[in-house]
C-alpha cells in the first residue's frame, strides 16, 4: 500500500465502501480522485471527502478520467466491468480491485472470509459472536455493512476481522488471502451480472486462490459444487455436513435423510465435530436459536471456523443458543388472531425461498415477488405444491402465478388495486391475513431482490412488518 504515496488512485463509486476506501488511501499520501456517475445532490458524501481535499468528481465519468499517471483502480462491486472507466484502466494495464482487496492489504488481523449464495450475513454474524464469546475480539465486516478499510483501522494483530464478502466483491480481488475461507453454498443466482454461472463459481472460487498450507477452507460437504472446489487446494479442508458422518469435519449425529427434505423427522440430533479418531459434540441440534436445517447448517459452517480459529470448543454452546437470527431473515413478527407473520425479505432469489418455506411446519400463505433478475421460478414449483396460498406482487408477479398454477394451488393471486409500493405490500399482506386462519402462518419471503419497488429489502421488511402489526 505504501507504494501508492504521491500516486493517482482513482475510487468509482462513492458509496460507503468508496468513502472508506478514499480516506484510507488519502491517508496514505496518495493522489484520490473520486468519481460517481450520480448527480452532486445524490452523493452526500462528497462534502466529506472534499472537505478532506480529496478531488470529488459526479453526474458523469470524465473521458480522461484513467491517465497514464493512474496507478490503481477501486471499483465499487456494483459497477460492471463494462462501465467505460473500467474498460479503459483494464486497456491501460491499470490495477483494478474492490474496497476489500484494499482492505486486505492494510489488515493487521487475519481475516476470516465467508461467502455463498445464501446464509452469508447469518453466518459472519454468528461467528462474530462465536468469537465474542471466546474473547477473540472479532470485527464484523464486509458486505455485511462496515467497510473492510473501516474495519482495519481498529483492527489489532491479535483478534480477527470476520469478512462477509459477495462474488461481486471477490471477483475485484488479486491477492487476497483469508487465513479462513467459507463457502457455503452456491445457487444460480446474480447470473444477471455474472452473464453465467461459472464466472460466478469462478468469482466465489476466488476466495481460496492465495490460501497457503496452514490455512483452512470451509466447505459444504452437500453441495457438489462445493465439494468440487476442494481440488488443488493448497489449505486444509474441513467440511461440514447435514447428510453425512464425516472423517473430520463438522457434521450431524445421526446425519438427516437428503430424501426427507421436508424435515418431518424428528429424531433428537447433535452437532459434532470429527478430527480423525477424535470427536467432541458440541451441542444438541434443538438447542440452537434459529429455525430451519439451512439455519443448522449455516451453525455448522460458523462452529467449523470458530474452531479454525482457535475458540475451545466448549466455548461454543452458549452462543449458539443465544442467536436469534438477524433482521429480515425469517424474523418472527407477531401472531394476530392465531396468526403468526415471518419476514424473511432477504431471501431474494428461490433457493432462499425454499429454505425458508421448508424451515416453517405450519400451513402457509405466502407473500413473493420481486425485481425479474431472470432466475427459473420453476425451482419453487415442489413448494408451491406445499403451500396453503400465494400473494403474488412486483415484477415477477405473473411468473410466479404461472408457476403457482402449474403446481394446482388454488389460493393463488396477485395484489388487488396496485398503488404506491408501500400501499401495494400493505395490501399484500392484507389479501394474505385474509387467506390465513388461526394455526397459519403467513411469510413473506420474496425469491427475489426488492429493487423493483424498494430502496431496499430492509425497507420492504419493514413495510411488511408495519403492515402485520397494524392489520
Ligand atoms: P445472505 O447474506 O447470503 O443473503 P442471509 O444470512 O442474509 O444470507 O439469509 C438470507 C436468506 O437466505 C434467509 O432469509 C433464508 O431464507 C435463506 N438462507 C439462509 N441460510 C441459508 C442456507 N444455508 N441455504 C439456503 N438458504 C439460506
Amino acid at each position: 500500500p505504501s507504494t501508492y504515496r504521491g500516486r493517482r488512485v482513482v475510487v468509482l463509486g462513492l458509496a460507503r465502501s468508496g468513502v472508506s476506501v478514499a480516506k484510507l488511501f488519502h491517508k496514505l499520501g496518495a493522489d484520490v480522485i473520486v468519481n460517481d456517475k450520480k448527480d452532486r445532490e445524490s452523493c452526500p458524501e462528497a462534502d466529506e471527502l472534499t472537505a478532506l481535499g480529496i478531488s470529488v468528481l459526479c453526474g458523469y465519468h470524465p473521458d480522461d478520467l484513467i491517465d497514464e499517471h493512474t496507478a490503481l483502480l477501486v471499483k465499487n462491486p456494483g459497477i460492471p466491468y463494462s462501465a467505460p472507466p473500467v474498460k479503459q484502466a483494464l486497456e491501460r494495464g491499470v490495477e483494478v480491485v474492490t474496497e476489500v482487496e484494499a482492505g486486505f492489504w492494510l489488515s493487521p488481523s487475519p481475516i476470516i472470509g465467508i461467502t455463498g449464495s445464501n446464509g452469508k450475513t447469518t453466518t459472519t454474524t454468528l461467528i462474530g459472536e462465536l468469537l465474542e464469546a471466546a474473547g477473540m475480539k472479532p470485527i464484523v465486516a464486509g458486505n455485511i455493512g462496515l467497510p473492510l478499510c473501516d474495519a482495519v483501522d481498529e483492527a489489532a494483530p491479535d483478534g480477527w476481522i470476520v469478512a462477509e464478502l459477495s462474488s461481486f466483491q471477490l471477483k475485484g480481488t488479486s491477492a487476497f488471502r483469508p487465513r479462513i475461507g467459507l463457502l457455503l453454498n452456491l445457487a444460480e443466482t446474480h447470473l444477471d451480472y455474472h452473464g453465467d454461472m461459472e464466472d460466478y463459481v469462478a468469482s466465489k472460487r476466488k476466495l481460496f486462490a492465495n490460501q497457503e498450507s496452514g490455512d483452512t477452507a470451509i466447505l459444504n460437504w452437500d453441495d457438489a459444487a462445493c465439494r468440487k472446489t476442494a481440488e488443488g487446494l493448497k489449505s486444509s479442508i474441513l467440511p461440514f455436513s447435514l447428510y453425512e458422518k464425516l472423517e473430520t469435519g463438522v457434521c450431524v449425529e445421526p446425519p438427516y435423510n437428503r430424501e426427507n427434505a421436508a424435515g418431518t423427522d424428528d429424531a433428537p440430533r447433535s452437532i459434532v465435530y470429527r478430527d480423525g479418531g477424535e470427536e467432541t459434540v458440541i451441542m444438541a441440534v434443538d438447542a440452537l436459536g434459529i429455525p430451519g436445517r439451512h439455519n443448522t447448517a449455516n451453525a455448522l459452517a460458523a462452529i467449523a471456523a470458530a474452531l479454525a480459529a482457535g475458540a475451545p470448543a466448549e466455548a461454543l454452546a452458549k452462543p449458539l443458543e443465544q442467536f436469534k437470527g438477524v433482521e429480515h431473515r425469517l424474523e418472527f413478527v407477531a401472531e394476530r388472531e392465531g396468526v403468526a407473520f415471518y419476514n424473511d425479505s432477504k431471501a431474494t432469489n428461490p433457493t432462499a425461498t425454499t429454505m425458508s418455506v421448508r424451515s416453517l411446519k405450519k400451513p402457509i400463505i405466502l407473500v413473493a415477488g420481486g425485481l425479474d433478475r431472470g432466475s427459473d421460478y420453476m425451482e419453487l414449483l415442489p413448494v408451491f405444491r406445499g403451500l396453503k396460498g400465494l400473494v403474488a406482487l412486483g415484477q415477477t408477479k405473473e411468473k410466479l402465478l404461472k408457476v403457482a398454477e402449474l403446481a394446482g394451488l388454488a389460493n393463488a393471486q396477485s395484489v388487488n388495486d396496485e398503488k404506491d409500493a408501500e400501499s401495494t405490500l400493505r395490501q399484500a399482506v392484507k389479501q394474505a391475513a385474509e387467506l390465513a386462519e388461526a394455526g397459519d402462518i403467513v411469510l413473506l419471503s420474496p425469491a427475489c431482490a426488492s429493487w423493483d419497488m424498494f430502496a431496499s429489502y430492509e425497507q420492504r421488511g419493514s413495510i411488511f412488518k408495519q403492515s402485520a402489526h397494524t392489520l
